[in-house]
């Protein structure tokens, strides 16, 4: 899910134009780490609610010669963040014993779930390396990019089983595809009008409408189960929705 939704709004609040404009960019100041933003905020955002660089707003109020050193310490922070994933993944490496395992997943199953940092699915469905495939996106939405990656694990690698999890306090449930479709035009000045962006207003109600599309796809064999539930982010608890 978008990370700059960090909660669920009443629906009062999610109906004005702007809000989810004005909860993005508050959340994505408040992600922003104290002394990352050393030459500020207006030389770091590609445009409102954006923490890209705008390197033409540089160009435009800046020197050369002080262009060229921004822009390489702007370098230095957006790959911060790889560097710190760089020194975890040698901590984790040194001691990973799960080499050789199979393709295929052990268990047969592939889950289609959210992006949402607070979901950790191989915990909380109990797997292990190796186990299942977990397809991950905005919702976890049964998108045509979902069923491709399904078809995939279907036919090329043995799974015979779907389980959509989709869950409480989903960023897809605070906006409409006009307000994020306003967003990108506001931010970078782009046509996205012809996108769908699938959120949805019904969290149970999206969990059977995404069944309800894998079940009926070509692509999909009817004698694979497709299952539906909800994570609840507060409690950790799955509750099932539906079986097809
Ligand atoms: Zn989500």
């Amino acid at each position: 899910m978008p990370t700059g939704l960090a909660r669920s709004p009443a629906k009062d609040e999610v109906s004005g134009p702007h809000r989810v404009t004005d909860d993005l960019t508050a959340a994505a100041a408040r992600r922003t780490r104290p002394g990352a933003d050393f030459c500020g905020s207006q030389h770091l955002t590609g445009g409102r609610g954006s923490r890209l660089p705008n390197r033409t707003a540089h160009a435009h109020s800046l020197p050369m010669y002080y262009c060229s050193s921004v822009n390489r310490l702007m370098e230095e922070v957006l790959v911060a963040k790889f560097d710190e994933v760089v020194a975890a993944n040698k901590q984790f490496a040194s001691s990973f014993a799960k080499g050789g395992l199979p393709m295929p997943p052990a268990r047969a199953v592939a889950i289609l779930t959210c992006m949402d940092a607070r979901l950790h699915p191989e915990q909380f469905c109990g797997l292990d390396f190796g186990d299942a495939h977990v397809i991950r996106n905005a919702g976890g939405r049964a998108s045509d990019d979902a069923v491709r990656s399904l078809v995939i694990s279907q036919r090329l690698l043995g799974t015979d089983e779907i389980i959509v999890i989709h869950h409480t306090d989903c960023g897809m449930l605070t906006f409409s595809n006009e307000q994020l479709v306003a967003k990108i035009n506001e931010d970078l000045g782009s046509d996205a009008s012809n996108w769908d962006f699938l959120p949805f207003s019904d969290l149970e109600q999206s969990v059977v409408d995404d069944v309800n599309i894998l079940r009926g796809s070509s692509l999909i064999p009817n004698d694979i189960p497709v299952g539906g539930a909800i994570y609840d982010v507060e409690s950790g608890k799955l509750q099932e929705v539906t079986r097809k």
